[in-house]
């Protein structure tokens, strides 16, 4: 049952996207001397995650695609404090796992401080860099604004002896940290502001997980960075866009670097490294920075680093993805030069593409209600033949599968009242057993509380295996009762409620981590397998027919209790109304005997609008909330998945007309979707305080803007336990929006005071420092502040 493999695709891509075009050019040209040579320069100080994907599938492919091309894994190791030998070592390990090889170029960036110290002193020498004693603060003032030329500050003009003496006493350790910097002398008045006097090294007296005390001055990466392209004879050093500006002092200090035979650290001749910037990747539903996956870590919001939710490199490896389908994705996405957010749904397309025609199928029941087949002998069990992969796939091999008098199904095959066009198991009806016989349903048990905990069912022996083709409604996966195992599938989803977590949570004013998604994982602890995976090595994937492509846990899962994580569902479950683009249309698979499965037939069972086996009354008022309101139909599903929902619903809209307008049906939708799950915990809809009016009340007061929504969302807290009425609660309270200018600007000049090294930070080209500041303006307003106008001022004064 090994999966079968693909091999990645080598040879010259040129043309393909900017950089390899400019590659190719290069080696036309001989501009390097014909030389490819790339790096990819990871810091140890975090996991690797999906965009870094991104760039090693980008420094490494064009090094696979040119002949006698080498990319070189460097440890941009200049920061002792947050670099551990841990994350070298998870970072090797993934690099690999990806299927890349960095041969002999293995290298360090803490294995060159010697040498750049030799290259600073040289600076010195030739007057081009000086020791400055001035405060951080001082610096960063006579550094100017954007629109202010920066000027000296008093120690600009020190000689080469003094600076020479000072620069070897800070390495000696003679002073404390923040006594002194190390700066380039380049242009005060420089347009680029990292042009004026960058800092070139900082005293800071910590241990380096690899260079122990040797060193307490540290190079800071615009000097760094390209000192180590430089000796490494790199060709071509690609980052991300938010280096564009670096990119001048990059070029600055490689021209500055000792070329002289004499030199004894002479850079080889020919080696002229040049900087070109691409794209960050950002996918929708994550985050990508690494102290943000730190944090989530840190605070245990997740499982480590390799949880299966994480955007890591571990934490897919643990979900089920394979190396091809990352680096098929980082194929999908391309390199631009422009950042965009990429659609999940690309992302899960890519996994979905490469699992379906390499992984085995198997039957696997998540809820197991049994099935007693009342004219199969009791003590009689008969192996069924079953094929582990439809007849599309290139693959061989079957099962044994037993069939027996007791099976499960999954409960929500069955329904008691089939809406119209419901293609699985209902009283008197019949349903075809995937690889099995046909079965009808004669009668149901229930428990005392009425809840059905068996069906009473008879065969058809004609129809074994697909044979007597019969009409039937559908084909639905079973296991028997007595051989199947008992295991635990955790169900993972999206890490975020929303696509761009980062943009929302300033938008909104709420911390990021408010916004991730409390369904992310739901663990099903009884479901029901097929024996034959009992002894599968653990980290083997499958697809659990008709549910989704799942993978054994290579951490948790054992011989006698097995666990299988989600890897992907089989369709987009999370996709809008909107027609699906082309690409993202998931191959069917029809299997090899039997009877089509219903989702190569049509694919009702996991496409959102009828996942659930539901009553012809929900349908029915699914289709009303689709057609008359507009709701689109994931919303719409989820809002009629009982009664006590589709009441609320109905009443708060209702109520929310009567109130004067205002209340649409879609933000109604909305809150009931998205907000009210946070507020209800695990209680049951009818067990919360809430009522339709209060509900409509509170999102008039939003949607007229007399509140925001983070005030409200702390409203309908009380509201579901409580209940109560909102206008009153707000105005008892004081708790309107402030929407006046005139409240507002005076928290934001004090801010910019209090935080007046951000400010230049932001004005120095830091604009994502704008987020900071609004969520401070929030803060201090206890989120009453309208976002959209604090943005607007804040934005105004720090341009200003
Ligand atoms: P930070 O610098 O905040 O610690 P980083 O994500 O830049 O984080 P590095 O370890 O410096 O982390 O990244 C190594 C390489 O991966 C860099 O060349 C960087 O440009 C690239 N990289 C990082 N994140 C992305 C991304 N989202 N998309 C594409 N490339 C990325
Ligand atoms: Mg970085």
């Amino acid at each position: 049952m090994a999966e079968t493999v693909t091999e990645h695709d080598t040879g010259p891509r040129a043309g393909t996207d900017f950089i390899r075009t400019m590659v190719a050019e290069d080696i036309a040209a001989n501009t390097h001397g014909g030389r490819v040579v790339t790096r990819f320069p990871p810091e140890p100080n975090g996991y690797l995650h999906i965009g870094h994907v991104k760039s090693i599938c980008l420094n490494f492919g064009i090094a696979a695609e040119n002949t006698g091309g080498q990319c070189h894994l460097r440890f941009d190791d200049t920061n002792p404090e947050t670099e551990d030998v841990k994350y070298v070592e998870s970072i090797r390990t993934d690099v690999k796992w990806l299927g890349f090889d960095w041969g002999e170029h293995l290298y360090y960036a803490s294995d060159y401080f010697e040498q750049m110290y030799a290259y600073a002193v040289a600076l010195i020498e030739g007057g081009n860099a000086y020791v400055d004693s001035a405060s951080e603060e001082e610096i960063r003032e006579a550094r100017g604004t954007v629109m202010q030329p920066g000027r000296p500050t008093p120690f600009r003009d020190r000689s080469i002896v003094e600076n020479l003496d000072l620069f070897a006493r800070m390495r000696a350790g003679e002073f404390p940290d923040g006594a002194h910097v190390l700066r380039a002398k380049i242009d005060l008045s420089s347009n680029n502001m990292l042009m004026r006097d960058p800092v070139l090294y900082r005293i800071r007296h910590a241990t380096h997980y690899r260079t122990g005390d040797s060193w307490c001055i540290y190079p800071l990466y615009d000097y760094a960075h390209p000192i180590e392209d430089a000796i490494e004879c790199v060709t071509h050093s690609l980052c991300t866009l938010e280096f564009d500006n670096n990119r001048e002092v990059y070029d600055w200090i490689v021209d500055r670097l000792p070329r002289d035979p004499s030199h004894r650290f002479r850079i080889r001749e020919g080696c002229r490294p040049q900087q070109t910037e691409f794209a960050r990747l950002a996918l929708d539903y994550t985050v990508m920075s690494k102290r943000k996956l730190l944090q989530l870590v840190n605070e245990e919001l997740v499982n480590g680093w390799d949880d299966p939710r994480m955007p890591t490199v571990a934490g897919m490896r643990r979900r089920g993805l394979t190396p091809e389908s990352l680096r098929a994705f980082a194929e999908l996405v391309g390199v631009a030069k422009a950042n965009s957010r990429v659609d999940i749904a690309k992302f899960d397309y890519a996994v979905r593409e490469d699992l379906n025609p390499r992984v085995p199928r198997v039957l696997c029941v998540l809820k197991p209600l049994r099935v007693v087949i009342t004219n199969y002998d009791a003590d009689r069990v008969e192996q069924l033949t079953a094929p582990f992969y439809p007849h599309d796939v290139p693959l061989d091999g079957s099962r044994d599968l037993p069939f027996a008098h007791e099976i499960f199904i999954d409960r929500d095959d069955f329904s008691e009242d089939p809406p119209k066009g419901y293609n699985r198991l209902a009283p008197g009806r019949e349903v075809r057993l995937r690889y099995a016989y046909i079965v009808r349903c004669h009668e149901v048990i229930r428990d005392d509380a009425g809840d059905v905990v068996e069906l009473r069912c008879t065969y058809d022996p004609e129809t074994r295996g697909g044979a007597a083709d019969r009409a039937v409604k559908g084909t639905i996966q079973w296991v028997s009762a007595q051989h199947s195992v008992q295991c635990e599938v955790r169900v993972y989803d999206r890490l975020f409620r929303v696509a761009d977590p980062d943009a929302e949570a300033e938008r909104l004013g709420v911390d990021w981590k408010t916004l991730l998604n409390p369904q992310s994982l739901v663990v099903v602890h009884d479901a029901r397998i097929e024996p034959g995976v009992r002894n599968d090595a653990p980290g083997t994937r499958y697809q659990f027919e008709r549910i989704g492509y799942f993978t054994s846990d290579a951490v948790d899962s054992r011989e006698d209790a097995l666990v299988f994580n989600r890897t992907v569902s089989l369709r987009d479950s999370f996709a809008k109304a909107a027609p699906a683009p082309r690409a993202d249309t998931p191959r069917t698979d029809t299997p090899r005997t039997g009877a089509p499965s219903e989702h190569a037939a049509g694919g009702t069972t996991t496409t959102p609008a009828a996942p659930h086996a539901r009553s012809a009354e929900l349908s029915r008022r699914m289709a009303a909330l689709h057609e008359e309101h507009g709701i689109d139909r994931v919303q719409a599903d989820i809002l009629t998945r009982s009664h006590a929902t589709a009441d609320l619903f109905d009443a708060t809209v209702a109520a929310g007309r009567n109130g004067g307008g205002a209340v649409t049906a879609a933000a109604v939708a909305n809150w009931i979707v998205n907000e009210l799950p946070r507020v209800q915990r695990d209680r049951a809809l009818t067990d919360l305080a809430l009522t339709g009016s209060q509900l409509a009340a509170l999102i008039g007061l939003v949607e007229r803007e007399e509140i925001t929504a983070s005030v409200a969302r702390d409203l309908l807290a009380e509201l579901a336990d409580a209940g109560g009425d909102p206008v009153a609660m707000v105005n008892g309270r004081n708790l309107r929006q402030m929407g006046d200018a005139s409240e507002i600007e005076p928290l934001i000049t004090s801010l910019m005071t209090e935080y007046d090294d951000r400010v230049q930070q932001y004005r120095g080209g830091r604009t994502g420092l704008l987020g900071f500041f609004v969520g401070q303006v929030m803060a201090k307003t206890q989120g009453r502040a309208n976002p959209r106008m604090v943005g607007d001022l804040v934005r105004k004064h720090l341009d200003g």
